[in-house]
């Protein structure tokens, strides 16, 4: 108990933090374990010394005091120290002795989380466990003109477009004029979205390339992996493997002196050039990769100083507006690869989407347009801009598809959904509404780190230490002690695994529309919601 002198306004008891660690003596053995594993230091090993007052009986009015010294495991209080509820410790207790537990008390950490007037950051997810795109069922199942597949006994593949899909009057003009046509990928319509060589870790990194490469090679899925901003490993830029990245440029142009220098040297074309303008964690603000992470490596692949902070501009520098950044930026990456590159840019979900989309519909060599939820990931941000900015991707998808058919163009701009796509574990019905929606292909980050890798990150507030660089699963940490924990070919393997598990479900739901040769995009009759305002603002059917 500490003297009334150390009690500070914001001196907190274990009742005041969202995470309290629950410690049997009677099963602890001591080892120490748990307080070596534990990310943020929330626990200690400690020495406590009770000291008892023993009153003699009879007439004597003395009294002794008496101690005992008990050794056993403590948990801080001060906030720079509180317990993330990551569970390490539980995991590698030999006795089964410790196990943290959600505080049924309203934490008061949140108002304390703010030291030296600086508010909280914090890498991971929005705390939102809810999603519209959970309650959006598959309500029209074909019997009579176009009967239904059976998903397990009629094979059918499902791909999608990555590319300007020009109409055929207007792509014969541009054949014979410029002799030159956009180009088109087909690919698979889930993509592994933007996580940085930086934000995660060189095992996880390269787990998600042998499973990409796999699925790929012996599964023939064109499954396609985006690099985030920061560049891509020398050897990989190099290789035949680069047809299966989507190489992602943002403003801060991390990696790009080593993709530009390797270009002679390319022996395959990535698969398309990402151009990012916002990511929906955090709408308006640039990417940011914290000092913890930038060791010898990331500095070198990224060309910047050892254990120095990266933040990226808003936006790309140098241009007025962003359409002006959009077109020079488009054009000038399509022209580095020939022409023979899809390009598009990648936007935060906002109501502004839809300015973005019809500047791009405007342009030829826009090859679709990326548009990231406000449920997107992120390695580092602020709070509030995590919890409160943004713009849902379900509607906003719809919106921008229902313009496209408004001017005539919906065949053509392949729309990207992502931001909080199976957070829920639904992974394959949030991305058949999507596409559903007016998706052409769906990208996940957060998933595949949970699901490939046991991110045991959660929309409860729970670990999102991902920005620090202290990630206990070894997934987006740079220090080898954490990530060697993390095995490469098995994050490969449960990749190909959460991709066929996809496969088969996807199926599942497509099949008894009666649709095999095509994805089902914006097919919106076969959408049901239980909620009449949501039926009207996606402009889908209202079943109860
Ligand atoms: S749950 Fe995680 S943060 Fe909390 S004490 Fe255990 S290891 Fe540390
Ligand atoms: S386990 Fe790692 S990647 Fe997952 S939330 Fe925690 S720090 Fe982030």
């Amino acid at each position: 108990m500490p003297s009334n002198a150390a009690i500070a306004p914001s001196t907190l008891s274990h009742v005041d933090l969202p995470w309290r660690i629950d410690w049997t003596g009677d099963k602890c053995t001591l080892c120490g374990q748990c307080v070596a594993v534990c990310p943020v230091r929330a626990i200690e090993l400690g020495v406590f010394r009770k000291r008892e007052i023993k009153a003699s009986f009879g007439l004597s009015t003395t009294s002794e005091n008496q101690y005992s010294v008990r050794y056993g495991i403590r948990q801080k209080t001060d906030p720079g120290f509180a317990c993330i509820g990551c569970g390490m410790c539980d995991m590698v207790c030999p006795g089964d002795a410790i196990t943290p537990r959600r505080n049924d008390e309203q934490p008061k950490l949140r108002m304390h989380a703010n030291k030296g007037g600086a508010p909280r950051t914090r890498g991971g997810r929005r705390n939102d466990r809810g999603s519209l795109l959970d309650q959006i069922k598959f309500v029209r199942i074909s019997m009579l003109t176009d009967p239904a597949l059976d998903a397990g006994r009629h094979e059918f593949d499902l791909t999608t477009m990555i590319g300007r899909i020009l109409p055929p009057e207007t792509a014969l003009e541009t054949l014979r004029n410029q002799g030159w046509m956009p180009p088109v990928r087909k690919i698979y319509p889930l993509l592994i979205g933007g996580m940085s060589f930086g934000a995660l870790s060189p095992n996880m990194w390269e787990g998600l390339q042998m499973g990409v490469a796999y699925l790929n090679e012996e599964l023939h899925m064109p499954v396609r992996m985006c690099t985030g901003e920061g560049g891509c490993p020398p050897r990989l830029l190099r290789s035949r493997f680069l047809k299966y990245v989507i190489l992602q440029i943002a403003s801060g142009y991390f990696g790009w002196d080593e993709i530009i220098h390797a270009l002679p040297e390319m022996k395959e074309d990535p698969c398309a050039v990402e151009i990012k303008y916002g990511q929906g964690a955090k709408p308006g603000d640039g990417g940011l990769l914290m000092w913890h992470k930038v060791n010898k490596l990331i500095a070198a692949i990224r060309g910047v100083p050892v254990g120095v902070s990266l933040p990226s501009p808003t936006t790309h520098q140098t241009k007025y507006s962003i359409e002006e950044a959009v077109a020079k930026m488009i054009q000038s990456m399509s022209m580095a690869w020939g022409f023979r590159v899809p390009v598009y840019p990648k936007i935060s979900a906002t109501t502004t989407s839809l300015a973005v989309l019809n500047n791009l519909a405007r342009n030829k060599y826009a090859a679709g347009l990326a548009i990231d939820g406000e449920d997107g990931g992120t390695g580092a941000a602020y709070n509030v801009s995590m919890d409160h900015m943004g713009h849902p991707i379900a509607s906003n998808i719809r919106d921008c598809y229902l313009n496209l058919c408004r001017i005539g163009a919906q065949n053509e701009l392949p729309l990207i959904a992502g931001g909080g796509v199976g957070k829920n574990g639904n992974l394959a019905a949030n991305a058949a509404a999507l596409i559903m929606l007016g998706a052409s292909a769906v990208q996940v980050g957060k998933y595949i780190m949970q699901a490939a890798a046991g991110c045991v990150g959660s929309e409860g507030d729970r670990c999102n230490v991902c920005n620090i660089g202290v990630c206990p699963k070894g997934i987006t940490s740079q220090d080898p002690r954490l990530y060697r924990r993390l095995d490469p070919e098995k994050v490969a393997g449960r990749v190909v695994e959460v991709f066929l598990a996809f496969d088969s479900e996807m199926k599942k739901i497509l099949a008894p529309l009666g649709r095999s040769t095509s994805l089902p995009i914006g097919m919106s009759d076969a959408l049901g919601i239980g909620d009449k305002n949501a039926a009207d603002r996606l402009s889908i059917r209202y079943c109860v």
